[in-house]
């Protein structure tokens, strides 16, 4: 019963471990995935955010700056411009900083380059200065200059009454950025757009889509910008949404650079998130798993244990921790399988009502176990003793003849005849009587236990501690 209780106490400790580590690989398995995921994001996102600053924010802010200096503006508000002296500064500019710079005057109607050259601004021909002139804008970024494409960001210079003198700006060639986004895209695998106020593409991961010669791509001419249904979207935003380019999916992330009313695309192709995510899912499934069958490794060997300890309950005597009668039967139905010949011997003590009347049920167990000792010691190899029940007692002796048995039952009986039991004051003595058969052949056990049991019977008919013998059924 011990036993039974424990395994259950087990079971239901190692029930409550399963669940436990279940709840908590889930939920570390959740968070993981998440913290993944957001990890995913900003390490997509940020390589992009510091592409704008360092390829855009930055020039801009250079010129930003530039724009407000004193030599800059006494230059472009002179009614006289000197031109030397203007290409002079560009010329220092774009040595200090490494880009490009440029003054557009509008006293002079002339653009002044700090590679040296400049051009005539005329309606016809330079259409960019006339049309931003009247835009409310201070600060545009623009593509133009077909031959060679160039990125520019133009700033509207004022004089100090706030009238307007004329452009200053930074540019840099459309192809010096190929390579810079190429390595972007080699490194985090992704691809971006830049689009302007009209969704004309103005920069691209993919070189194709950049400004070819005189017409832009637009953002409208993407087949996959076309299969969004733009209408289903909150606040029209692109963020999040997963569309197919190439055959494979990918999220866009759309990010406003607003300095100059542009937006970038950002297309990261799901698969990788999704591999590095389901990576570490696996991961915790596993451990999950191998945490699982090692608490089933656990209970089966519990089970098993219990299953033994069971097992010897079921087939030991308490009082005297000899095999009990189903022990002895499967002994028995072992020697038979051996087919061995088998002596036994049925031993039951004389009078022990009487032991139990007069000194009590207790003194009568006690007394149980030391005839249960006795027997034991006087045993050869390979002999098997057992409690039959009550106070009768069951031995096998393999491979042992008839005339064998019967002597050893006779010393058994001389051994309990001699043997006292003492306790405090009194000593308890008893005698047995034992009924003796055989089988040389495959018989059952009842059959031959029948025999003892009438060879038991007739010893008590002739007067007690006695051995009688039966080896086949009494005429
Ligand atoms: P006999 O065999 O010589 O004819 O007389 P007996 O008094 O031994 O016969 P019986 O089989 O009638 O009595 C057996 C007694 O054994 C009765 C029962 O109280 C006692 N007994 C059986 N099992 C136990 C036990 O586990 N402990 C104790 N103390 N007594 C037991
Ligand atoms: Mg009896
Ligand atoms: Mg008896």
């Amino acid at each position: 019963m011990n036993a039974f209780r424990s395994l259950h106490r087990s079971i239901l400790i190692l029930f409550a471990v399963v669940v436990i580590s279940i709840v908590t690989l889930v939920h570390f398995s959740v968070s993981k995935i998440v913290a993944e995921q957001s990890r995913a994001q900003q390490r997509s996102i940020s390589p992009a955010l510091s592409l704008i600053v360092d390829q855009l924010l930055k020039p801009l802010h250079i010129s930003q700056t530039l724009v407000e200096a004193k030599e800059l503006k006494d230059l472009m508000k002179s009614s006289d411009i000197d031109e030397n002296a203007v290409l002079e500064m560009l010329k220092r500019l774009e040595e200090e900083f490494g880009m490009g710079f440029f003054i557009a005057s509008e006293t002079s109607r002339m653009q002044y380059n700090s590679n040296g050259t400049t051009l005539e601004l005329k309606e016809e021909t330079v259409d960019w200065y006339f049309r931003y002139k009247a835009w409310d804008k201070d600060a545009i970024a623009d593509i133009g200059q077909w031959a060679d494409p160039q990125f520019y960001i133009d700033l509207k210079v004022y004089d100090d009454d706030g009238k307007f003198v004329g452009f200053f700006g930074t540019s840099k060639a459309l192809h010096s950025f190929v390579d810079i986004f190429a390595e972007y895209k080699t490194e985090h695998s992704y691809d971006f757009i830049f689009v302007d106020q009209d969704n004309n593409i103005a920069l691209s991961s993919d070189p194709e889509l950049i400004v070819d010669k005189t017409t832009f791509r637009t953002l409208e001419s993407l087949d996959w910008y076309k299969e969004i249904d733009r209408d289903s979207l909150p606040n029209q935003s692109l963020n999040n949404v997963l569309v197919t380019t190439g055959g494979k999916d990918a999220l866009i992330a759309e990010v406003s650079i607003e300095p100059f009313g542009w937006t970038m695309y950002l297309l990261t192709p799901l698969q990788e998130r999704q591999t590095e995510i389901s990576r570490s899912f696996i991961i915790s499934i596993v451990s999950l798993l191998v945490l699982i069958f090692a608490l089933f490794v656990v209970i089966y060997h519990l089970l098993y244990y219990f299953k033994k300890d069971m097992q010897k309950n079921f087939q030991t005597d308490p009082l005297t921790k000899l095999p009990n009668r189903n022990k002895i039967e499967l002994r028995y139905a072992e020697l038979q399988d051996n087919n061995q010949q088998v002596g036994l011997i049925l031993v039951d003590i004389d009078h022990f009502k009487l032991v139990n009347d007069t000194h009590g049920h207790n003194a009568g167990d006690v007394v149980l176990r030391q005839i249960s000792m006795t027997l034991q010691n006087e045993l050869r190899h390979g002999d098997i003793i057992g409690r039959w029940g009550g106070e009768e007692f069951v031995l096998l002796l393999p491979d042992t003849t008839p005339e064998q048995s019967f002597e050893v039952a006779q010393k058994l009986r001389e051994r309990l005849a001699g043997m006292t039991t003492s306790m405090g004051s009194i000593t308890i003595q008893i005698t047995a009587s034992f009924g003796v058969s055989h089988t040389d052949t495959n018989r059952p056990l009842t059959e031959v236990l029948g025999y003892a049991d009438d060879a038991l019977y007739q010893a008590k008919r002739d007067g007690r501690n006695l051995v009688r013998m039966q080896l086949s059924k009494a005429a």
